[in-house]
C-alpha cells in the first residue's frame, strides 16, 4: 500500500493456476502464468487452441475463480467482475441482446452502473461514432452484418470507459477486409483513449500488428514461453506495416515460439539457458 502509484502494474497476474475439475475428469488448463501490464500498454496473447487462453480471460474478468495464484486489478484482488474492466468475446451473436436496440445495448452497462440518463445518451453517441455506427442506433443487432454487430460490442466496451479491455479471439469470425478495418479501429481507440489492453489471438500476424508487446503461451498445463517487444512505430498501416522488415523478423520470433508450444517444448528462456 506504501508503493507509489505510478509503479503499481494496472494488471498483475501471479502464479495463476486453474485446474478444472468435474465427473471424474481433471483438466489441468493454466500450470503457473505470471505476468503484468503497465497502465496504457496494449499486449497480445497468443498459443495454441486449448492452450487455456479463456480460461486464462475468465479468471482476470473475475468470472472463473483460480485454483491458485492471484489477479490484482490496479492492486486489488480480483474476485468478482471488477467495474473498471470490459471485456469483448469472440461470440458477438450471443453477446448482445437481440431484442434491444443498438444503442440500448450499448447503454445498458452504464444503466447498471447508476450514469444519469442524458449522460448516458451523450455517451452512447459518442461510442457508437467511434466506431462508425453513429446512424445505427435505433436498429436491431439482427439487422446488422457480423462485422457490424462485433462493432456494436466494441462500443459498449469502450461505453464504459474500463480501465482494462480484455478481447478474446473478437474478429476470428469475420471476414478479412473486416478484421482488417476492426484491427485499426480497436488501435484508434486504444489511442485516443489510452486503456490497458489485453487481446487474445491465434493469429500470429495480428498479434504483432495490433500491440506493443506479444506474451507467447505454451500448450496447457500453460505458462508464458516467451515474451516480445514489438517495437514497430506507433503509426501503422495494414500494408506498409506487415511488409516491412522489422514486421517479418517479429513474426518468425513469435512463430517459433508458437512451434515449441506445439512441440511442448521447455520455455524458451529457463536459468540454464541464460548462460
Ligand atoms: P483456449 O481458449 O486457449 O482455446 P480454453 O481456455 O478454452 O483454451 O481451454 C483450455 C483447456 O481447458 C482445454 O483443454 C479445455 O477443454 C478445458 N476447459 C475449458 N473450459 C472447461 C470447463 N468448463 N470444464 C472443463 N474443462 C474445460
Ligand atoms: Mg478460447
Amino acid at each position: 500500500m506504501s508503493e507509489p502509484h505510478e509503479s503499481r502494474p494496472m494488471l498483475d497476474v501471479t502464479a495463476l493456476r486453474k485446474v478444472y475439475q468435474g465427473s471424474g475428469r481433471t483438466v489441468e488448463a493454466i500450470g503457473n502464468l505470471s505476468f503484468s501490464l503497465s497502465k496504457g500498454e496494449f499486449a497480445c496473447i497468443v498459443g495454441p487452441s486449448g492452450a487455456g487462453k479463456t480460461t486464462l480471460l475468465k479468471c482476470l474478468a473475475g468470472l472463473l475463480e483460480p485454483t491458485s495464484g492471484e489477479v490484482l486489478l490496479n492492486g486489488s484482488r480480483v474476485t468478482e467482475p471488477p467495474e473498471g474492466m470490459a471485456v469483448v468475446f469472440q461470440e458477438y451473436g450471443r453477446s448482445l441482446f437481440p431484442w434491444m436496440s443498438v444503442a440500448a445495448n450499448v447503454e445498458l452497462p452504464l444503466k447498471q452502473r447508476g450514469t444519469g440518463r442524458a449522460e448516458r445518451r451523450a455517451i452512447v453517441d459518442e461510442a457508437l461514432g467511434a466506431v462508425g455506427l453513429g446512424d445505427a442506433g435505433d436498429a436491431y443487432p439482427w439487422q446488422l452484418s457480423g462485422g457490424m454487430q462485433q462493432r456494436v460490442a466494441i462500443a459498449r466496451a469502450v461505453a464504459y470507459q474500463p480501465q482494462v479491455l480484455l478481447m478474446d479471439e473478437p474478429f476470428a469470425a469475420v471476414d478479412a477486409q473486416t478484421r482488417a478495418e476492426l484491427e485499426d479501429l480497436v488501435r484508434s481507440l486504444w489511442q485516443r483513449l489510452g486503456v490497458t489492453t489485453l487481446f487474445v489471438t491465434h493469429d500470429i500476424d495480428e498479434a504483432v500488428y495490433l500491440g506493443g508487446r506479444v506474451i507467447v503461451l505454451s500448450s496447457s498445463p500453460t505458462f508464458v514461453l516467451d515474451d516480445i517487444t514489438v517495437d514497430l512505430p506507433n503509426e501503422r498501416d495494414q500494408i506498409a506495416t506487415r511488409s516491412s522488415p522489422r514486421f517479418a523478423d517479429l513474426r518468425a520470433q513469435v512463430y517459433e515460439g508458437i512451434q515449441q508450444a506445439k512441440a511442448n517444448a521447455k520455455p524458451a528462456r529457463t536459468a540454464a539457458d541464460a548462460r
